[in-house]
C-alpha cells in the first residue's frame, strides 16, 4: 500500500490553535483523568451534587465541559465553530442532552436539530449534522420495535410520533442539502435504528447521500451488514452514507450477553475490531462513487490506513465523499494534521446545559482514564508540545 506523507507527531500543527493557558488546562485535566479512582469518585460526587442541588455548573463549565463541549447553547457554541473553521475543520454540532424520556423533551431535541440544520444550510463550517434516536424516542420503545414485540396503544402512538419527528428532520436535511448521520447505539435497539435509517436513505438518497448511518466495527456481524447494504443500495438505486466507528458500549453489551446467556455481539478481541474497521474502510473506498464515508476514530493506525488506501486508489485528499472525524477535545494531533494536509476533517462538537451533558462528560472522563490507551496518547503529545514551546522560548531567549 502507498506510504502516507503525513505525520501525526507534529505537535506544533496539532496544538497551533491552543494558547499556553489552554494547553496547561488540557495537561492538568488529562493528568487528573489518568487516575481511575479519582475519575470514579468525581463522577459519583458530581452526579450526587447535581441531584441534591449543590451548584457545580461553574467549576464544571470552566474545566471538563470547556475541554469537550462547544457551549451550553447553539449560540454559545458558534465561537468554537468559527475557531475550528479557521483551521479548516468542520463542526458536527450535537445537542447532547441524554436520559430524557418525555414527548416534550423529544420535541425539544428535534427542534434543536432543525435549528442546527438551518444554521448549517448557509455555513460551510458545519458540513453535516447528526441525530441519536434515543434523543427523540424512548429507549424501551426502540427495544420493543427491535425485537418485533407487540406495541400497546400508547406505544403505537409513540412510534408514530417518532416517525413524524424523524420525517421532519430528514425532510429538512434534504431540502437544506445538509447530510445527517444516525448515531449507532446498543445492539438491542440497533436493528430498529438500522431499519429506520435504511428507510430514510431510500427516500432521501436518490441523488446523493443525505441520510447516513453508523456502523460499529466492534460487532462481528457488521462487514456482512455493510455488504448487504451495498447490494440493497445497488438494487434499489440509492446512495449510502456510512460513519465507521469502533463502538462505545462494549462493557454494557458483554455484560448483558453474559447475564442473559446469549452470544455477545462484540468481537472476541481488539485486533478483530481493528481489522474489521480497516476492512470496512477498504470496502467503502472501493465503492466511493456510491458511498460517502466518515471515519469516526482516534486510532492513528486506522487513520493512516485510510490515507494509504485513498492514495492507492487515487482518491484525492479532499474527495467530497471522504471525511475523518474526531471528538472535540480529543486527538487534535490527528485532526489538525489532517486538515493541514487538505483532508476533509470534522470535530464532533456536543453542546447543551452543563447538567444535561454530564453523562457525555463522564463517558469522556472514563474513556480517558488509565495509563494505556487514549489518555496516554493525549498526555504524551501535550507534554511533547509543552516541552517544544519551552525549548523554542529558550532558543528565542538565547538569540
Ligand atoms: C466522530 C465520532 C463519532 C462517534 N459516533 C459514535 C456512534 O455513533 N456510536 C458509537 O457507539 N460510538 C461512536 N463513537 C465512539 C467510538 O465508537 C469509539 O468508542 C471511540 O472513538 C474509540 O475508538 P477509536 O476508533 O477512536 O480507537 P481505539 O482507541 O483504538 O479503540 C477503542 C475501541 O476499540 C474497541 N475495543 C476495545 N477493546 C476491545 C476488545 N477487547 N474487543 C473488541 N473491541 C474492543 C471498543 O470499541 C473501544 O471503544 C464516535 C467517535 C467519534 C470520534
Amino acid at each position: 500500500m502507498a506510504a502516507p506523507e503525513i505525520s501525526f507527531e507534529n505537535t506544533e500543527k496539532a496544538f497551533n490553535a491552543k494558547g499556553n493557558q489552554e494547553l496547561k488546562r488540557s495537561l492538568w485535566l488529562f493528568k487528573l483523568m489518568g487516575n481511575p479512582t479519582l475519575v470514579k469518585a468525581f463522577s459519583k460526587l458530581i452526579v450526587f451534587a447535581i441531584k441534591i442541588g449543590i451548584p457545580v455548573r461553574l467549576p464544571v463549565k470552566a474545566t471538563i465541559f470547556k475541554q469537550f463541549c462547544g457551549g451550553e447553547s447553539l449560540e454559545e457554541s458558534k465561537d468554537v465553530v468559527k475557531k475550528l473553521s479557521r483551521s479548516h475543520i468542520g463542526s458536527i454540532l450535537d445537542y447532547s442532552v441524554e436520559g430524557k424520556e418525555s414527548e416534550e423533551d423529544f420535541n425539544r431535541t428535534k427542534d434543536e436539530i432543525l435549528k442546527i440544520i438551518k444554521l448549517a444550510k448557509d455555513d460551510r463550517a458545519i458540513p453535516y449534522t447528526s441525530v441519536k434516536l434515543t434523543g427523540i424516542a424512548p429507549f424501551d420503545l426502540l427495544e420493543k420495535i427491535n425485537f418485533k414485540k407487540p406495541l400497546s396503544k400508547d406505544e403505537e402512538k409513540e412510534y408514530q410520533s417518532l416517525k413524524v419527528r424523524l420525517a421532519e428532520i430528514c425532510n429538512n436535511a434534504s431540502l437544506s442539502n445538509v447530510p445527517i448521520y444516525f448515531d449507532a447505539e446498543e445492539s438491542y435497539i440497533q436493528e430498529a435504528i438500522d431499519s429506520l435509517a435504511e428507510e430514510m436513505m431510500e427516500i432521501h438518497n436518490t441523488k446523493t447521500a443525505i441520510v447516513l448511518t453508523t456502523l460499529q466495527m466492534y460487532r462481528w456481524d457488521r462487514i456482512d451488514y455493510l455488504n448487504k447494504l451495498i447490494q440493497k443500495a445497488k438494487d434499489k438505486k440509492f446512495f449510502i452514507g456510512i460513519k465507521l466507528v469502533r463502538g462505545a458500549y462494549m462493557e454494557r453489551e458483554n455484560l448483558r450477553a453474559s447475564q442473559m446467556g446469549y452470544k455477545s455481539p462484540i468481537q472476541t478481541s481488539k485486533e478483530n475490531t481493528d481489522s474489521d474497521f480497516d476492512k470496512a474502510v477498504d470496502i467503502c473506498l472501493e465503492n466511493v462513487d456510491l458511498i460517502t464515508l466518515c471515519a469516526g476514530t482516534h486510532n492513528e493506525a486506522s487513520s493512516m490506513h485510510l490515507i494509504s488506501k485513498m492514495k492507492e486508489l487515487n482518491i484525492p485528499n479532499d474527495h467530497p465523499h471522504v471525511y475523518f472525524s474526531q471528538l472535540f477535545g480529543m486527538s487534535d494531533h490527528i485532526t489538525y494534521n489532517l486538515a493541514d494536509a487538505g483532508y476533509n476533517v470534522t470535530k464532533y462538537l456536543p453542546y447543551g446545559p452543563v447538567n444535561s451533558v454530564m453523562p457525555y462528560l463522564i463517558r469522556r472522563a472514563e474513556e480517558n482514564t488509565g495509563i494505556a490507551g487514549q489518555m496516554g496518547r493525549e498526555l504524551r503529545l501535550i507534554i511533547l508540545e509543552k516541552n517544544r514551546r519551552h525549548d523554542s522560548k529558550l532558543l528565542t531567549a538565547g538569540k
